[in-house]
């Protein structure tokens, strides 16, 4: 995961994504892109075109279901919108610049974001399902010291339009090369490049499409926002979004923490354990306050039971570092309190990262340990090897723009 130099990778053509009338000209910045809207947006967006608010739904499954970016053919509307759509609004996801497949399935395009820079999305097909990873910012600012994104910095926050719009693109593609298949992307991972709770207002719109029955209708189990550890935020998604909720966990105690996730030092393991526990014990489908939510997802608690009831700890598996049994029973200790499942990931390594991977019968042994505590831990495969698809490892070229790299000593075991 990292800012690629966008100029340096050889393009494959993509799939023209809509017709040259209903793209939009960079030139006219006032008008607007419908996957920037979430239902509250386009809400506001069709009043101001003096359209009723039942053009909402229209227009959702049009873009969203239909994959439709040509408003001449969104056939249910009357003449006259299509044409008022066409004069003040367009639908446009990032360019591909890249498309790369690998052999076990996994695919990988990388979307222009402006100034040279690249972002990534990677889909992941499983035997009973099929999951999108998806890019919250260009750059991380967390400088966590194993991941090629935090060695790049941070850019900026990508708009809502450029987050829904990776899913907008990848369900658009698949269904075309996958005609029979019916809706592909079955879960949605919030674990591409960035750290989606610093950019909480666009994530929480961009889920709120995804969650939409008018939308993609994913149920908030399927949708997963992974986090290092913002606990602030953790809270505010709990109240105003709560998908499933992944975080970095990658320590057992402050001390390792602090160096290997440096937002640690500002939201230490007591407050981030507590946050975890509450979000687990209060998101209830009966005490959500439907009233803060957009009108369509209003009710969506009640009709679907509770979201998860734990909270997935990922653990990165670095040699040495972190991958003690002693770190695995301190691991035991710490979450006590917190209904939770481990997923071990083994590091992805990349240009200069310092780090290694823990060797496998590690990563079993640690892996025991927690289960005989009765903890559920699984070990993530890792998929897309020869594209660079997997966790950490997105975008090609590392170039190491953060002050971490020249102090980095943090469990260096090269
Ligand atoms: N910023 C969020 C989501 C993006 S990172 C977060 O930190 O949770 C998604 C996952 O990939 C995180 O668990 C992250 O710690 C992990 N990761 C980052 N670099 C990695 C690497 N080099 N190898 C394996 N996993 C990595
Ligand atoms: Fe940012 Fe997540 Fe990478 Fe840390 S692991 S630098 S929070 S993207």
């Amino acid at each position: 995961m990292s800012v690629a130099a966008v100029e340096s990778i050889t393009s494959t053509p993509a799939p023209e994504t809509s017709s040259p009338e209903a793209r939009m000209p960079s030139e006219i910045p006032s008008r607007t892109n419908l996957l920037d809207c979430d239902q509250r947006a386009l809400a506001a967006f069709c009043a101001t075109l003096g359209e009723k608010p039942f053009r909402v739904k229209q227009l959702l499954r049009w873009i969203h279901q239909v994959g439709e970016s040509d408003f001449a053919r969104m056939t249910d509307l009357a003449k006259a919108l299509r044409e008022k759509l066409a004069s003040h609004a367009f639908v446009q996801a990032p360019d591909v610049l890249k498309d790369s497949v690998a052999a076990d399935g996994t695919r990988k395009w990388l979307f222009a974001v402006g100034a040279g820079n690249g972002i990534e999305t990677v889909f992941i097909p499983e035997i009973n399902r099929a999951t999108l990873c998806i890019s919250s910012q260009v750059g991380c600012a967390l400088e966590c010291s194993f991941c090629s994104t935090g060695r790049q910095g941070f850019n900026r926050n990508l708009t809502t339009g450029e987050i829904i719009g990776q899913l907008w693109w990848a369900t658009r593609v698949l269904a075309t090369d996958n005609p029979q298949s019916g809706r592909i992307i079955t879960n949605v991972v919030m674990m591409g490049m960035g750290e989606p709770l610093t950019n909480f207002e666009n994530v929480v719109s961009a889920l709120y499409v995804m969650l939409d029955d008018h939308g993609y209708g994913l149920s908030r189990r399927r949708v997963t926002v992974s986090t290092s550890g913002i606990v602030p935020n953790i809270d505010r998604l709990r109240a105003q979004c709560p998908v499933a909720l992944a975080v970095s966990l990658h320590a057992p105690n402050d001390t390792l923490r602090d160096m290997l996730v440096p937002i640690n030092r500002k939201y230490p393991l007591a407050q981030l354990m507590a946050a975890c526990r509450r979000y687990v014990d209060s998101a209830p489908t009966d005490t959500h306050p439907d009233d803060v939510l957009p009108e369509p997802l209003q009710g969506k608690w009640q009709r679907e039971g509770s979201p998860r009831d734990f909270v997935t700890f990922e653990y990165v598996m670095l040699e040495g570092v972190n991958d003690g049994l002693a770190h695995a029973r301190e691991l035991i200790e710490l979450t006590r309190e917190v209904p939770c499942k481990f997923n071990l990931i083994p590091f992805n390594d990349f240009p200069s990262s310092g780090y290694r991977r823990s060797r496998p019968e590690q990563v079993r042994a640690f892996q025991e340990v927690l289960q005989q505590a009765g903890l559920i831990a699984t070990v993530r495969r890792t998929r897309g090897d020869e594209i660079d698809g997997a966790c950490g490892q997105l975008a090609g070229e590392v170039q190491d723009r953060t002050r971490r790299a020249l102090k980095r000593s943090v469990g260096t075991p090269l």
